[in-house]
C-alpha cells in the first residue's frame, strides 16, 4: 500500500459503549470538510429500532459471520461483550474506501483496535465522557439495553478505560459541539502532515 495507489487513511475511534461515539461520528461526518467515511461493520447482534442493514451495520447470521471469518474476510473481528455477539471490520469495506481516497472511520472496540494498531498505522482516538457516572447516565438514557446488558457494558467499559493510553489521542465528550470541533482540528493536523510528507504510509 502506498500514498499514490491508496491515498486514504484509517481512523480508529474507540471508547466505552455509551461514550457518545456514534453521536460524535455522525456530527463529525456532517461538519468536517475532510473526505471522511464511516466504515460499516458486520455484526451478529439484532438491529435496534431504526437501524438499517448496510447503513448502520451489515447484520449477519452467526453462520454467515463464521463463514466469512474462516474465509479471512475480516481485517479484525471480536466477540465484543462476551455474550456471543460478534462484530468485525470487513477487508472489502476498508479496501474500497481507501482506494477512493476516503478517510475511513472505524468505530470499533479496544481489543479489535489493538489488534490492528501496529499493522495499519491508523490515527487512533479514544472517546469517553469523563467519568463512569456520566457513562452510566448516558447508557441508561439511551434506553436500548436491558439491566444485565448495561452492567456487562459498564464492566467492559472499566477494562477499556484502562487501555486508553494506547491511543494517540484522548477526547472527552462533554459538550458535543466542542468535542466535534476538537476532533475536526485534530484530524486537520494529519491533512497538513500529508502535504508536508507525501510519501508517508497509508
Ligand atoms: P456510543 O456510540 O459510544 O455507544 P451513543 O452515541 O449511542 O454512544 O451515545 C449514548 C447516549 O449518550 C445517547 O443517548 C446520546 O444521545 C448521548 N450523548 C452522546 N453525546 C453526548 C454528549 N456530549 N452529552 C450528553 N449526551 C450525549
Ligand atoms: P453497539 O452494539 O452499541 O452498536 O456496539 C457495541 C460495540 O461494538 C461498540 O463498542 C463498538 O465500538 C464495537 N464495534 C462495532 N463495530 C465493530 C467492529 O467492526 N469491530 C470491533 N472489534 N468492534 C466493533
Amino acid at each position: 500500500m502506498n500514498a499514490v495507489s491508496k491515498p486514504g487513511r484509517l481512523i480508529i475511534i474507540s471508547g466505552p459503549s455509551g461514550a457518545g461515539k456514534s453521536t460524535v461520528v455522525k456530527t463529525l461526518l456532517q461538519r468536517s470538510d475532510l473526505p471522511l467515511e464511516l466504515s460499516v461493520s458486520a455484526t451478529t447482534r439484532s438491529p435496534r429500532a431504526g437501524e438499517v442493514d448496510g447503513r448502520d451495520y451489515y447484520f449477519l447470521t452467526q453462520a454467515e459471520f463464521a463463514r466469512r471469518r474462516l474465509a479471512g474476510e475480516f481485517l479484525e473481528c471480536k466477540e465484543v461483550f462476551g455474550r456471543g455477539d460478534w462484530y468485525g471490520t470487513l477487508r472489502s469495506v476498508v479496501g474500497s474506501g481507501l482506494e477512493r481516497g476516503k478517510w475511513l472511520i472505524l468505530e470499533i472496540d479496544v481489543q479489535g483496535a489493538l489488534s490492528i494498531i501496529d499493522s495499519e498505522n491508523p490515527i487512533t482516538i479514544f472517546v469517553h465522557p469523563g467519568s463512569m457516572e456520566a457513562l452510566e447516565t448516558r447508557l441508561r438514557s439511551r434506553g436500548t439495553e436491558e439491566e444485565a446488558a448495561i452492567q456487562r457494558r459498564l464492566e467492559v467499559a472499566r477494562e477499556e478505560m484502562a487501555q486508553r493510553h494506547r491511543y494517540r489521542h484522548e477526547v472527552i465528550n462533554d459538550d458535543l459541539d466542542e468535542t466535534v470541533e476538537n476532533m475536526c482540528k485534530l484530524l486537520k493536523q494529519y491533512q497538513n502532515q500529508r502535504e508536508i510528507d507525501p510519501c508517508s504510509k497509508n
